[in-house]
């Protein structure tokens, strides 16, 4: 088992109108750096992504960065991460976050959030990988999705099986322990939890 886990998290790389949003990425970003844990992500500093990338360094972890020149070129990369990665396209991006990580996460966020989500998702139920996907339902943000999700089952498009292959809940501090537990780690928990 290694030393410290590594969390891939996808989210908006805009902050969306509530501040709840904003204030959960920053939970999120916390709650991996004070485990001395890593956050794999997809190496903007903008939105929701860029708050979960300084919460957690502010709070002692490290953040690894995987961004496509393109986005380079538009200025969005953050270059206060501890290890920022430009590659020459998205999908090598995507193979290298999932590489990289020990279990996805994805909070509220957009398409590009959304379209994270769903392919490490059917990775997942095509055997590609075996990492848990946690998906963080701030706000019931994702209420309307759920629903369309089980309807999806309802109207024989998916299986109850595969819906159970993704962990979904509104509490930062049950699903990031779920998940990194999941993944084989027993996150230390921090002093005011003893
Ligand atoms: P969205 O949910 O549409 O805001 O897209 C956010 C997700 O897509 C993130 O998890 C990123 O991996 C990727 N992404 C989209 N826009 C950017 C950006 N400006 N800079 C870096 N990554 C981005």
């Amino acid at each position: 088992m290694e030393a410290s886990f590594s969390l891939c998290v996808y989210c908006g790389s805009r902050a969306g109108v509530s501040p709840e949003f904003t204030e959960v990425a920053r939970t999120v970003g916390q709650w991996i750096g004070q485990r001395g844990g890593q956050l794999v992500y997809g190496g903007g500093r903008n939105g929701l992504m860029g708050t979960v990338a300084q919460a957690t360094l502010d709070a002692g972890g490290t953040v690894v960065g995987v961004i496509p020149k393109a986005l380079v070129e538009k200025e969005w990369a953050n270059h206060g991460c501890t290890e920022l990665h430009v590659v020459d396209t998205m999908h090598e991006r995507k193979r290298l976050m999932a590489e990289r990580c020990d279990a996805f996460l994805a909070l509220p966020g957009g398409i590009g959030t959304f379209e994270e989500f769903f392919e490490v998702w059917t990775w997942r139920q095509l055997g590609y990988h075996d990492k848990p996907v946690g998906l963080l339902n701030t706000n019931g943000y994702y209420d309307g999705l759920m629903s369309f999700l089980r309807s999806t089952v309802e109207q024989g498009f998916m299986g109850e099986w595969q819906m159970d292959l993704i962990r979904v809940d509104s509490e930062v501090k049950r699903l990031l322990p779920a998940l990194v537990q999941a993944a084989g780690f027993s996150p230390e928990p921090r002093l005011d939890e003893i």
